[in-house]
């Protein structure tokens, strides 16, 4: 868990900005950060709510300690005047009583409500809405006055993977945070020096390429059995004709293996296209090199590509496993246009 702001690789310029707002005390209001998965939103929560909370650094020296109460109690998730509200596993959006109460309590708990008692420790105090990609507008409507007029020394903090999936009503009220994706040298060097791995420099630069910038999925190629399942999955993806039956068996196995968590299951399906689209690019490069593009390897990276995008919006995983492998097997794109 990070405790420094020099954990934040790669991304110095969100750390110089919030440096500066808080030093010409200017922070305060509402931020939506938005970024690709793995590039750093939760730790830049993180450090912000260490370097406001902490008990025995001022906020303006950006060097939270780490170890007193106060540190340790964000790194656990339990400080008390930290507000968090996520969208509960077994939804597709952030209920509404998660910001305003139940019926009978309306107002009386809840994000809103909570947000504003005075702050426990007597400092600062951070809202935290985790997944604001699946606010609705019933639950964006709870909020707008509460991002609209925070209370003083309150932080509230969205977190989201793209500006598209936010509401015009929130975007509006809020400062956007862009947290861009992850060059792959500043990849490479989180990896190294911040999640201490140690494997050659091969397998973290082809770890770092598959993954795209998200470094939590780096890490997952990188952990376990990562490779031998790239090397099976590449080769049912390579053969002269691919067997839509076998690929779908293979990719449903893998899901299946890592349990009934259903963002563990998103996670893996999302490295399983990672690899798929990199194996494509892949070939598409040695075919340019070599004089000869076949329309079907770009075909096949396109429907990779876009069942990357369909996995952040559909919930039937299996659907989406079974269309995956028979367009590869046919080698079409099933573009749909805007559906889907
Ligand atoms: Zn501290």
């Amino acid at each position: 868990m990070a405790s420094s702001w020099s954990q934040l690789v790669g991304q110095d310029h969100l750390q110089a900005g919030f440096r500066a707002a808080i030093n010409q005390n200017r922070l305060g209001g509402s931020y939506l950060l938005i970024g690709p998965h793995g590039t750093g939103k939760h730790t830049i929560v993180q450090l912000l709510a260490m370097t406001l909370l902490c008990r025995t650094s001022d906020p303006k020296e950006m060097s939270p300690c780490g170890v007193c109460s106060a540190c340790q109690q964000v790194a656990a998730g339990s400080h008390p005047d930290i507000i968090r509200v996520e969208k509960p596993k077994d939804k597709t959006v952030i209920p509404v009583k998660e910001f305003i109460g139940e019926q009978d309590t309306r107002m009386k708990e809840g994000f809103c409500h909570d947000l504003r008692i005075r702050p426990l420790m007597g400092g600062w105090k951070l809202g935290v809405i985790d997944d604001a990609d699946f606010l609705n507008e019933e639950g964006a409507n709870c909020l707008l006055k509460t991002l609209e007029e925070p209370p003083s020394k309150t932080v509230i903090l969205l977190v989201g993977t793209s500006e598209q999936r936010q509401l015009p009503t929130i975007r509006s009220r809020c400062q956007t945070v862009r947290v861009g994706p992850l060059s792959r040298e500043a990849s490479s060097r989180l990896l190294r020096e911040v999640h201490a791995c140690s494997e050659e420099s091969g397998r973290i630069e082809e770890a770092v390429e598959i993954s795209g910038g998200d470094i939590h999925a780096a890490l997952r190629l990188l952990q376990g059995e990562s490779g031998k399942v790239r090397e099976e999955l590449v080769r049912h993806l390579g053969a002269a004709f691919p067997d839509p039956l076998a690929i779908a068996k293979f990719l449903t196995q893998q899901v299946n293996e890592v349990g009934k968590d259903a963002s563990k299951r998103r996670s893996m399906l999302r490295d399983l296209f990672s690899i798929s689209v990199q194996h494509y690019r892949q070939q598409l490069r040695i075919q340019v090199f070599q004089g000869r593009t076949l329309p079907v390897t770009s075909i096949r990276l396109d429907r990779s590509l876009r069942a990357l995008r369909e996995l952040d919006r559909s919930a039937n995983q299996a659907s989406l496993i079974e269309s995956f492998a028979s367009d590869i097997a046919a080698g079409e794109t099933a573009e749909l246009g805007d559906i889907g």
